[in-house]
Parts: C-alpha cells; sequence; structure tokens
C-alpha cells in the first residue's frame, strides 16, 4: 500500500514547516476507515485497511516521494494574537492527486510532539478523533465543505487527559491546510515575498479565477471572501456551532476543519454555545458570521502591502472587499432559508423576506428543536400540521404563521431533499465515542451510517432522528482532547 505523495508544500514554503517525523504507535489498530473517501481517492480500502495501509495512516512509514513536515501558523485565540502556534500534535505527510487532478493534503492529527507542541503532549484520544470523522462524514453528506477523516487508528498508547484514555491517531484529508493563520505568519515576519508565494500557491490551488485578477492578492482576498460567507451560511442553516473559529482554524479553502468542541444546535437559539471555555460566547452560533468577518478582516490585514503601495489606499480596496461577505452571506442563507421553507422561485422576496424573519423568533421563544421542525414541517404542507404543532407552545403564532406560509404552496418534496432527518446528535455522538473508547465500534458505524445519507428517513435509524429526551440542556463539548 503506497500511494504516491509529494511534497509541493514542503518544497515551495521551506520556512513554512519542520522536517518531522511521528511518533511511533506501539501497538496500532485500525478503528475506522473511510472506505468511501478512500476509493474516491483512487486507494484500495483493502490494501488501506492491512499492515501497510495503518503504517501510513499512522505515519510509520511515509510512502515514496513523501517528507511530512509540522507546518508553523500564527492565529488569534479568543481574539488574543499568538503569533507562533503551528501543529503542535499534527504533520502534513503530502499531497495525494486526487482523479480530478486536484492535490488533498494527506495530514496526520495525534502523531506525537513536535517543535510546536509547547505545553501539550502531541497525542489525541480515540473519542475526540471519532468525533472529527463523524461529524467530517455528516457535514460531506449535507453538502457543506469539509475536511474529511481516512481513518483513525488507535495508537496502543494511553493519553493522560482528566483520566487516562487511549490513544488515536486520525488521517485527515483536506483540500490544503492553508488557513488565515498561515498568512498571519508571514505577515506578521514582514516577509512579503514569502506573503507574495503564499497568494500565488492558493490562488492555483483552491481560486484559479482569481489569477486573472488586475491585483491576484485582491482576486484572492475576494474569492476567501466569498468562500467563506458561503460555507457559514451552510453552518446556520443546519444548525452547526464550530466552537473555535480561531483564524488559524479558517481554511483559505473554504473548507470546515477542526473539529474540536463543535456540536448541533437542538432547540433553536442564537446565543447556543456548547464549548466549556467559551465563557463569553464568542463562538456562539449567532455569531458565527460576524467573526467569519472578523477573521477576514485578520486575513485582509496581511494582504494589505501587496493591495497598494499607499497603505490608506490599499486599506479602502480591503475594506471594499470585506464588504462583500455581508451580502454574500445574505444571499446564501435566504437561498437556503427559502429552500428549507419549501418555497419556489415565484415567491416574491418582498414575501418569502418576513416569513423567515418571523418563524426565527417564534422558534426561539418556544425552544423548538431546529433540525425536526424543518423535516416536520414538510408534513404541514402535505395536509398535516400536527407533527409541527406539537412542537410548539404559542399555537396562535405557530398557526397564524402556517397560515401565511401554506399561502404560498411549498412544495414538500424539495423540503425533504434539503432539511435533513439525521444529524450528528449531541447525545448520539456521546454515546457513540464512549462505546468506542470501551472497544465497542457498533454505535459509532450506526451513527455514521444514519449521518451518511441524511435526507432519507429510514426505519432502522428511526433513534437518531429524535432531540434527546432532556434537549442536551447543559451539554459541554471540550477543547484540544
Ligand atoms: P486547535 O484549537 O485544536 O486547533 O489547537 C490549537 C493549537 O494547539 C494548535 O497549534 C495545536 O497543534 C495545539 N494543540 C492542541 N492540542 C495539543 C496537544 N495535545 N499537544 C500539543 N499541541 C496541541
Ligand atoms: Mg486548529
Amino acid at each position: 500500500m503506497s500511494p504516491t505523495l509529494s511534497a509541493e508544500f514542503a518544497t515551495a514554503f521551506p520556512e513554512l514547516g519542520v522536517p518531522w517525523q511521528a511518533e511511533r504507535a506501539p501497538d496500532p489498530r485500525l478503528l475506522i476507515l473511510n472506505e468511501a473517501l478512500a476509493t474516491e481517492l483512487g486507494l484500495d480500502p483493502a490494501r488501506l485497511g492491512g499492515p501497510d495501509g495503518v503504517a501510513l495512516l499512522t505515519g510509520a512509514t511515509p510512502p515514496a516521494g513523501a517528507r511530512p513536515v509540522a507546518q508553523v501558523y500564527s492565529g488569534h485565540q479568543f481574539g488574543s494574537y499568538a503569533p507562533r502556534l503551528g501543529d503542535g500534535r499534527a504533520l502534513l505527510l503530502g499531497e495525494l492527486r486526487h482523479p480530478d487532478g486536484s492535490l488533498r493534503d494527506l495530514h496526520l492529527k495525534g502523531s506525537g510532539r513536535t517543535p510546536f507542541s509547547r505545553g501539550g503532549d502531541g497525542l489525541a484520544a480515540v473519542g475526540p478523533m471519532l468525533r472529527e470523522y463523524v461529524i467530517g462524514e455528516a457535514m460531506h453528506a449535507l453538502g457543506i465543505p469539509t475536511t474529511r477523516a481516512l481513518g483513525v487508528v488507535a495508537t496502543g498508547r494511553a493519553v493522560q487527559r482528566e483520566s487516562p484514555l487511549p490513544g488515536a491517531v486520525l488521517a485527515r484529508v483536506a483540500r490544503s491546510h492553508l488557513r488565515v493563520g498561515t498568512f498571519q505568519y508571514a505577515a506578521v515576519n514582514g516577509d512579503r515575498d514569502l506573503l507574495q508565494r503564499l497568494v500565488d500557491h492558493a490562488i492555483a490551488r483552491h481560486h484559479p479565477q482569481a489569477a486573472g485578477a488586475a491585483t491576484p492578492a485582491l482576486g484572492l482576498l475576494e474569492a476567501v471572501t466569498e468562500a467563506q460567507a458561503d460555507l457559514v451560511a451552510g453552518w446556520m442553516l443546519v444548525g452547526f456551532v464550530h466552537g473555535v473559529m480561531n483564524t488559524d482554524n479558517m481554511t483559505i479553502s473554504g473548507e470546515s476543519i477542526d473539529y474540536g468542541p463543535c456540536a448541533f444546535m437542538d432547540a433553536f437559539d442564537p446565543a447556543t454555545v456548547f464549548s466549556s471555555i467559551d465563557h463569553a460566547g464568542r463562538y456562539a452560533y449567532g455569531n458565527q458570521p460576524p467573526i467569519a468577518e472578523w477573521n477576514l478582516s485578520r486575513f485582509a490585514e496581511t494582504l494589505l502591502p501587496l493591495l497598494d503601495d499607499d497603505q490608506d489606499k490599499a486599506v479602502e480596496i480591503a475594506v471594499e472587499a470585506l464588504s462583500r461577505f455581508r451580502t454574500r452571506y445574505a444571499t446564501g442563507w435566504v437561498r437556503g432559508m427559502r429552500a428549507k421553507l419549501g418555497l419556489s422561485a415565484q415567491v416574491p422576496q418582498e414575501q418569502a423576506h418576513p416569513l423567515i424573519d418571523d418563524l426565527l423568533p417564534l422558534l426561539a421563544a418556544n425552544s423548538v428543536d431546529f433540525t425536526s421542525f424543518f423535516r416536520r414541517l414538510a408534513a404541514a404542507a402535505r395536509g398535516d400540521a400536527e407533527p409541527v404543532r406539537g412542537m410548539v407552545l404559542d399555537l396562535a403564532g405557530i398557526d397564524a404563521w402556517l397560515d401565511r406560509w401554506r399561502a404560498l404552496q411549498p412544495d414538500p418534496d424539495a423540503m425533504d431533499a434539503v432539511n435533513p432527518v439525521y444529524i450528528p446528535r449531541n447525545h448520539r455522538v456521546e454515546e457513540a465515542l464512549d462505546a468506542a473508547t470501551d472497544g465497542d465500534l457498533g454505535p459509532l458505524e450506526r451513527l455514521v451510517a444514519a449521518v451518511r445519507s441524511p435526507y432519507v428517513e429510514r426505519a432502522e435509524h428511526a433513534a437518531y432522528a429524535d432531540p434527546a429526551p432532556d434537549g442536551n440542556v447543559g451539554y459541554r463539548t471540550f477543547c484540544g482532547t
């Protein structure tokens, strides 16, 4: 099992990667392999699941051509700038060539200490790495750009957290690991040549349409702004809370990355926060669009020297480019909400907008489960409003809203195609990760099977459709575990 990896990033950016080796896993055991992704990449799942494949997935035997590096980057963490973060427990093994011609990073997480580990042990536990697997597959199935896990291997080494936990390595596939923080690192060191090379690399790899722009750095800023606006609109439409939108966790490609303290919201509430360390609610559900915009401003700052020699002029150009975020986000959100409500193109915006704007406070005031509401709403379009009425205490409010909505002749089949039955519900994720930590992968496999086909209701996955009995009140997630 030796896929060919290239070392494009390592070669092009020696100043952004330290050649490094994964720590040896004492007793590696494959926990889960993403056969669909392997096949998509042209890899043989059977060989990937064998001893050579496991050696690849843990970094024990980097394939021919690979020159693994720990990448360096900066980042604003909860608003505070950290000039030198980098892969403290991760490695870029190299790039794979997707059959469509584009490159994919093959990256390890939990692969041991590096020069960027600071106080950390460089390791990861089984539960959080499997969480990345599940959430990535769910996001992919929901049509939201995301990094994906190729596999998770238990290392046979215990990881000390609050208690000792079984350790694991995640093999992750991404369009790249270029982050806003990568550009921040280049900019803070005042290296204009490096910055220009990063811009050219990012354009070639992710946003080729920007290559023809009069100022390519501006073309890149505009393209990344739009990609991030689309991404966050996608999150908001499924009730996803990333939880740690630091600038080092925001990709230039526009893929979601680093599923740490993330979770899907149950009852609709813009203030929803799950992360145990997000005391101020900086990364609450409803704050995600303005935070993405804030992160993009940090990205724009790094590009100023390439936008214009006159600093004031450069700022003016950047501000103008960033203004695209709000229109692009609003367009994506409204388009998505119209689809969730089954409204045809004939319904004018003057009718759709107030309908959307009036629904959200109703959901919030009645603590309505976000995912179930939209799915059950299709029944109301088919003539049975009881499933949604049963979720709302304010019956007069929902009835008045339903009358206005039904007058627009919503299409229930179109709604079923965009409103998921199955998302990785928090109580099911916890149940699956707990069982896997104790050695039983059955619940995880069933959960993955449910979320991989989110729109088609299936009797055997019924248990995965329901909200938690207690609505997950007080549910907390943890970072960097
Ligand atoms: P994250 O919030 O998971 O994206 O991580 C933020 C930073 O902390 C990154 O530079 C990580 O590499 C680093 N980090 C997280 N957990 C560990 C760990 N257990 N050991 C070393 N570094 C870590
Ligand atoms: Mg990160």
